[in-house]
């Protein structure tokens, strides 16, 4: 994996503008990754995808997350500062997909993890239940009980609750979630954190601000947008500063 150059970062945003979170997902991936296939890269775990996600945000914008939060309780805005370090549960490995066993009283389970394939899978489910359902069904790849294979429809809930648990707890990075506490009122939660939307973002609010900084310097030397964009930022800022002044 390798960084995105201002370019090919404005281009990624161009593209991403009507596209599902997902899609936006592999297109930053394969984008950094050109080593890698798209069906590689689609069929990695969401918490591997995430990893790696984060190590490009770390590379794009530096490796504090700030962002603002309304408390619930009081209204209160809060600003939040976080270090990328803290919301790496797991290390970036780009691993083949695996399979994962598991014995609970009389079954015995097989499943694989969630990864981008699924998501597309699901996208067209729009309750929460039945896209779960499917994602389970696609995700469970085996299960025996007394010696018999058993349908997913007659798998009983608890043992499905214990699946999900079983997934979370090998995938930590697909499920970033971080406590808060509202400097105002004290109420304390927690919320999950998506690197996808997160990341996204930003590269929206930096698209914009870089098309103003080519706006106004096509505007006062001519240059080109290409030129304008592989210039270093520093570069950008001080030839901004002389056309301001
Ligand atoms: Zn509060």
């Amino acid at each position: 994996m390798r960084s995105l150059s201002a370019l090919e970062l404005l281009n990624i945003w161009e593209w991403g503008h009507n596209q599902p979170s997902w899609s936006r997902a592999i297109k930053l991936l394969s984008s950094a990754c050109p080593e890698t296939s798209i069906d590689m890269l689609t069929q990695l775990s969401l918490g591997q995808r995430d990893a790696m996600l984060l190590t490009l945000r770390e590379w794009t914008f530096g490796s504090q997350l700030v962002s603002q939060v309304t408390c619930p309780s009081c209204g209160e805005v809060l600003e939040l500062d976080f270090d990328i370090a803290e919301m790496r549960l797991a290390s970036l490995s780009i691993e083949s997909v695996e399979k994962y066993r598991f014995e609970l009283a009389d079954y015995q389970v097989s499943f694989r993890l969630p990864n981008s394939l699924d998501m597309i899978a699901i996208a067209e489910y729009k309750q929460p239940e039945i896209a779960q359902e499917i994602l389970l069904e696609r995700c469970i790849l085996e299960v025996v009980c007394d010696g018999k294979y058993l349908p997913f429809q007659q798998l009983p809930s608890h043992t499905r609750d214990v699946i999900i648990a079983q997934m979370a707890q090998v995938d930590p990075q697909a499920n970033v979630s971080i406590d808060i506490s509202c400097s105002a009122c004290n109420h304390q939660w927690r919320s999950l954190f998506d690197i996808v939307s997160f990341f996204w973002s930003e590269i929206n609010a930096w698209a914009f601000r870089v098309l103003r900084e080519v706006h106004t310097l096509a505007t006062a030397y001519s240059w080109r947008e290409a030129e304008i964009l592989a210039m270093s930022p520093r570069r950008r800022q001080l030839y901004l500063d002389m056309v301001a002044h």
